[in-house]
């Protein structure tokens, strides 16, 4: 066993010299689940620079019958980069080339470790931005399409499935597909870069793709509504999106959540649930957009804004939002923080949040709570100490009971962060049929099992 991993190991050295490492430290690194699902770690790690490289390498894999997890940054959610059956983690962060921009068609070309940072960092002078933002900057615009991810302003741009225009991949076999170019739509057969968008590394390595760009609004307004009760903030919520005002973006945080915002990014909000917002449009918009929410926010206990409208303080504002779960992690020291997400349809927000902080209060497990709600996602970022059997076993039934709550509203028990291993029992349940077409594809698209194996298409009840 160990010299066939020597052999590997050895074989890709041929192929990637100086880029392959077995060191400990490297592989746990490489399968650092940030949850309280455990590492499974990779038998070696490399570092391909081109689509040549990762298509020599998945080749070398289908060969030996070894399995291939794609990295990006490693900040998903569910042990989605969890080495299930060893083998190699193919870390795409050396392959960060913007290859073009076409800012008259507002897209661009990218290599899959580019970093949504990196992008946008890239585009900071030409008026044009890369939308999707989830927390973790330091995510691969690979991994986010790989995980379908989507981020605070999805309510006006989209998520990862509308901002992907086609993608190239390596398949199972090593062989080289491009599922499109830049064309805004297409009818063109089946749509296959929303099946490789979203696949988690299962079906092929992404190694390249054509983005959407959205131009800067003329105006950004931004502000912090404090409420009475959670119930009001979600209900503020339903009634904005049902109207369809002009915002970006409508966060929730709850009191706990906001306390360890105040300390985390030295604020001094109001503790109480919290909204914070972001209209875009034209100044008229923004302002129509304001007055609107207002009237709304004060029939159900509104305590007024604070408005944000320099830049810099909307960066402060909006660097906290994303900062939420590493202010948690901060205020509850030595704890594990296990999140969860959920989505549901906006009319079912309010009552999915509030039956699930009663679940969470109710078994006694802390539980700031956090979300995107204007697309009816959030996030109850469980507090516990895993090395407790007892309390591990308490959390994972909130986490399921909240999954199956948000199904049984018509929901879905990932709004973003995906299946990975964490959910993939909960894949059945969610699709029925469907689950078992998802089997099915994988079957067809890698006969041997060897990208990414125990995730999504895995057959039923293995981990291969
Ligand atoms: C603080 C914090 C906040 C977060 N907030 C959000 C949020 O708001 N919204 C959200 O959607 N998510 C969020 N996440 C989860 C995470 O950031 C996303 O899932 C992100 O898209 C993962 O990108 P990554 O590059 O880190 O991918 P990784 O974690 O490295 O990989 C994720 C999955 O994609 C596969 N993969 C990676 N790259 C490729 C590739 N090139 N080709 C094929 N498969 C690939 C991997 O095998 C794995 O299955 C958050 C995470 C953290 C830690």
């Amino acid at each position: 066993m160990a010299a066939g991993k020597t052999n590997i190991a050895q074989s890709l050295e041929a192929l990637l010299p100086g880029r392959v490492s077995m060191a400990e430290a490297v592989l746990r690194q490489h399968a650092n689940t940030l949850t309280w699902i455990a590492s499974e770690l990779p038998d070696v790690v490399v570092w391909p620079e081109t689509e040549a490289e990762v298509q020599a390498v998945v080749r070398l894999a289908a060969e030996s019958g070894v399995p291939v997890v794609a990295f990006g940054a490693g900040t998903s959610l569910e042990g989605h980069v969890n080495a299930a059956r060893g083998g190699i983690s193919l870390d795409l962060s050396h392959m960060n080339r913007i290859l073009a921009v076409h800012a008259e068609d507002l897209d661009a070309e990218v290599e899959a470790g580019v970093t949504r940072e990196m992008l946008n960092q890239f585009l900071r002078d030409t008026g044009l931005f890369f939308a999707v933002d989830p927390g973790a900057g330091q995510a691969t615009i690979g991994g986010m399409a790989a995980t379908r991810a989507s981020g605070t302003n999805t309510i006006r741009y989209g998520t990862m499935r509308d901002n992907v225009l086609s993608v190239t991949a390596v398949m199972a076999d090593g062989s080289l597909v491009s599922t499109g170019e830049r064309a805004r739509k297409s009818a063109a057969g089946y749509d296959l870069t929303r099946l490789l968008v979203g696949s988690e590394g299962t079906l092929g390595i992404i190694t390249r793709l054509r983005v959407r760009l959205h131009a800067v609004p003329p105006s950004v307004v931004a502000a912090v509504a404090p409420f009475e009760t959670l119930e009001g903030a979600a209900r503020a919520v339903i009634e904005a999106i049902q109207l369809g005002l002009s915002l970006a973006r409508i966060e929730l945080l709850d009191e706990l959540m906001i306390g360890a915002v105040n300390r985390h990014a030295q604020l001094s909000l109001s503790e109480t649930p919290t909204l914070f917002l972001e209209f875009h449009g034209t100044e008229g918009a923004t302002r129509d957009a304001t007055d609107t929410f207002a009237e709304i926010a004060g029939r159900h206990g509104g305590r007024g804004f604070e408005w944000a409208a320099r830049e810099e303080d909307r960066r402060r504002l909006w660097r906290a939002r994303h900062d939420a779960f590493w202010a948690v992690r901060e205020a509850w020291p030595g704890m594990d923080v296990i999140v969860t997400d959920a989505c549901v349809p906006i009319s079912r927000l309010a009552d999915c949040i509030l039956e699930t902080e009663a679940d969470f209060r109710d078994c006694g497990i802390t539980a700031p709570i956090v979300g995107h709600v204007g697309d009816g996602n959030f996030h109850a970022i469980a507090i516990a100490d895993c090395s407790d059997a007892r309390q591990l076993a308490t959390v994972k039934g909130l986490a399921e009971r909240l999954a199956r709550r948000a199904i049984g509203m018509g929901g879905t028990s990932t709004g973003e962060h995906g299946i990975g291993e964490g959910k993939l029992g909960l894949l059945d349940l969610e699709l029925g049929a469907g689950a078992e077409i998802m089997r099915r594809i994988k079957q067809a698209l890698d006969p041997k099992g060897i990208l990414n194996p125990g995730k999504i298409g895995s057959p039923r009840g293995s981990d291969a």
